[in-house]
């Protein structure tokens, strides 16, 4: 039951537009242009999508990490305006790590907005943006779980896990999103305690989570990890990160040759440029935040709104055949 007792008319409404009231009154991304907002949404109309969102040049923006989404300029579109569920994913219940911001944040809204209740784990520095997202699943109609705490202690995984299913009632939608990434110019600049950093919250946690969450996943339930293009064209200046990325997309793929004999799948999505928190803090040097987005055909980073749907349809019961792949959206650059 959602927990804010919002009556069934109310839900079907929101659900329907996509619009929750609290949505409509959280600062309109400064991305979310007339058309670029119905576009990301599902509206069918014939768009240009080199010109639905800003291009580079941006501004240069350092933000201490793990950085704040509504500090950024242009504000990042997470589908706050525009994502329009059709009930795919009605009666669910989704954890997903990182939903406070970027690429995690825009699932989690299109998730509540397709029928499911959703619990999101950041950091607690990033409550500000967290509570954002905590409003938007409310008034979407579904029960919204916040779980603030640091991914790289085990012990806190495994909680995390546990209230995440206490909260919901149960597990059968975990999204692996919460990720580190900082550019180093060399190996040699990268000291052993950001090696571990890296490869703590990318992979450590990946690993705790999931073996965490498995035993309360029922047949039919799915696993969405966010691997990275740098899985397999990795930057020079992301190394760590980059390895990281490569693994989890084949953890994933081996993951769900296990998981199917218990009926549950597991997918990843490698993102390009994404416009997110991630790059402006560390993520990138400030020179390459820029012109953030400029080398891919597209001529522009993708905004977190713009790939909400691959999770979606990679977690609903459509995607009923897809298990061990890795779903690219890149802009027209990289791989798969
Ligand atoms: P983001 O900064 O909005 O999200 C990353 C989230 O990770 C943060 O919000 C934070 O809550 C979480 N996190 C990091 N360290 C943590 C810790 N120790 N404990 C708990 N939570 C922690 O940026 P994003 O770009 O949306 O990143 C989401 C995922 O997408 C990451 O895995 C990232 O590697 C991947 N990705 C991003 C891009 C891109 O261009 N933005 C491209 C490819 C892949
Ligand atoms: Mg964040």
């Amino acid at each position: 039951m959602p927990s804010d007792n919002v009556s069934e008319t109310r839900r079907k409404f929101v659900q329907g537009t996509g619009m929750g009231l609290v949505a409509a009154t959280l600062a309109a991304p400064v991305a979310a242009q007339e058309s670029a907002a119905s576009s990301a949404g599902g509206d069918a109309a014939l768009r240009d999508p080199r010109n639905l969102y800003p291009r580079p040049p941006f501004a240069a923006q350092p933000q201490p990490w793990p950085g704040l989404a509504g500090r950024m300029t242009p504000r990042p579109d997470h589908g706050e305006t525009s994502y329009r569920g059709s009930g795919k994913l009605t009666g669910r219940k989704a954890l997903v790590t990182g939903g406070d911001s970027g690429i995690g944040r825009a699932a989690a809204i299109a998730f509540a907005r397709e029928g499911a209740d959703v619990a999101i784990s950041y950091l607690p520095q990033e409550e500000p943006d967290a509570r954002e997202v905590i409003q938007l699943i409310r008034s979407a109609g579904r029960n919204a779980v916040a779980l603030p705490g640091d991914i790289r202690d085990e012990r806190f995984c495994q909680e995390l896990v546990a209230k995440a299913v206490q909260g919901l009632g149960g597990l059968d939608i975990l999204v692996n999103n919460a990720g580190r990434q900082q550019s180093h110019a060399s190996i040699l600049d990268i000291p052993t305690d950001q090696f571990d950093w890296t490869l703590k919250t990318n992979l450590y946690a990946m690993f705790w989570i999931t073996k965490a969450a498995i035993p309360h996943m029922p047949p039919g339930a799915a696993i969405v990890n966010t691997s990275s293009v740098n899985a397999y064209d990795p930057s020079a200046n992301l190394l760590d990160y980059a390895m990281t990325k490569a693994a989890i997309a084949n953890f994933s793929k081996g993951l769900a040759k296990q998981m199917i004999s218990r009926g549950i799948r597991v997918n990843a999505v490698a993102p390009g440029p994404f416009w997110t928190p991630l790059q402006v803090t560390g993520g990138q040097t400030q020179e390459n935040v820029e012109k953030f987005g400029q080398q891919t055909p597209m001529g522009r980073p993708g905004q977190p709104a713009e790939i909400a749907h691959v999770y979606v349809e990679l977690a609903s019961a459509q995607s009923s055949y897809v298990t061990g792949q890795v779903y690219g959206e890149s802009g027209g650059a990289g791989n798969p």
